[in-house]
């Protein structure tokens, strides 16, 4: 048994991070064999050849075999996995429209290539910024594929605010549990204190032993979600380790199943007032190679209010690709 897997924007810093663990056997664990495809544009093409190379020369025993190509019909076909890396970076000046239409011009096709080659099984992960509106396009240009497969990336998110948690309380990160975002990966972003746990005994609510809403509003949300910023600052780079960290924790847990709640983008079915179709991060749960949005937590009035923000700037991303005619 192998499972193709296809990484779009192979050449890029996150693909050059994430392509070695995925052929290490890191994504989908230690007893299946990969197939790589690399999707590259034109220019690209050099670069991904000599990623490619480097792979060959790790003799990794679970890579079955490389492809690299520039046309998503042939870098789709039999894919079981979709790792959507490559994207339109918003350039300055740039205003969101053309953002977003650019965007379109990666995603429709890729979208449309998926529903036509891929595995039936294929599992979808948009990395590629504006990851949820991505995702969104991909999955509404693929509409023989069930549209709970397509799903964009907030588990860096999660992982930030894990880390940044596990330093305010001066506890292990094990500690905690249940730790998830709601939203866009975006500034906007919740992370949720309320649900979330730190491990006694007493086992106690993550907001109770911060026992500090300022510091939550003031500073942990806006240090979560503008992490990235802070990363390019200090790195002069965008994070491209962790990101690819995060994606292969997305997948692997997807395909492998993991314990506790995690954070997924995925479409709405209406749950938590988002409405119906959007690709907005729940808490999910995983297992047996689904996963399923956990209904039932506790959403007060400051978690909702900020849920909202989240929520409603998905809803104007998903309007603006609905006029320029993109799903
Ligand atoms: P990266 O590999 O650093 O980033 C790729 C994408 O991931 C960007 O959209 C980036 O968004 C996004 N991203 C999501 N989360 C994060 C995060 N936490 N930190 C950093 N990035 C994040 O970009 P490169 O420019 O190095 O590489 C992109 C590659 O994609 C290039 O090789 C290019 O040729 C390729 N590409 C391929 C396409 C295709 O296969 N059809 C289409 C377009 C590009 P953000 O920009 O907001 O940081």
């Amino acid at each position: 048994m192998s499972k193709t897997v296809t990484v779009t924007g192979a050449a890029g810093a996150i693909g050059y991070a994430l392509l070695f663990r995925i052929a290490s056997g890191q994504l989908v664990g230690p007893d299946e064999k990969v197939r790589l495809r690399l999707l590259e544009i034109e220019p690209a093409l050099k670069a991904a050849e000599g990623t490619a190379m480097e792979l060959v020369d790790c003799a990794f025993p679970l890579l079955e075999a490389i492809d690299i190509t520039a046309d998503p019909n042939e870098a789709f076909d039999g894919a079981n996995i979709a790792m959507l890396v490559g994207a339109r970076p918003r350039t300055k000046g740039m205003e969101r429209a053309d953002l977003l239409e650019a965007n379109g011009a990666i995603f429709q096709p890729q979208g449309k290539a998926i529903n036509d080659h891929a595995a039936d099984d294929i599992k979808v992960l948009v990395v590629g910024n504006p990851a949820n509106t991505n995702a969104l396009i991909a999955m509404n240009n693929a509409p023989d594929v069930p549209r709970e497969r397509f799903t964009a990336m907030t588990r860096l998110d999660q992982n930030r605010a894990y880390g940044q948690l596990a330093a305010k309380l001066a506890i292990p990160l094990t500690d905690i549990e249940d730790l998830v975002i709601w939203g866009n990966h975006s500034p906007t972003m919740f992370p949720d204190l309320f649900n979330a746990k730190i491990k006694g005994p007493p086992s106690q609510k993550a907001v109770d032993a911060v026992d500090d809403m300022a510091w939550y509003e003031n500073e942990y949300l806006p240090n979560v979600g503008k992490r990235g910023a802070a990363i390019i600052e200090a790195r002069g780079a965008s994070s491209a380790a962790s990101a690819a960290n995060a994606a292969i924790d997305h997948i692997h847990d997807w395909v492998l199943g993991a314990d506790g709640l995690v954070s997924m983008a995925v479409p709405s079915g209406g749950q938590y007032g988002v409405p119906d179709g959007l690709v907005s991060s729940f808490p999910v749960r995983v297992s047996g190679g689904d996963y399923e949005i956990v209904e039932g937590l506790e959403v007060g009035e400051f978690a909702q209010s900020k849920i909202d923000i989240t929520v409603n700037e998905l809803k104007e991303e998903q309007a603006a690709v609905k006029s320029l005619g993109l799903i």
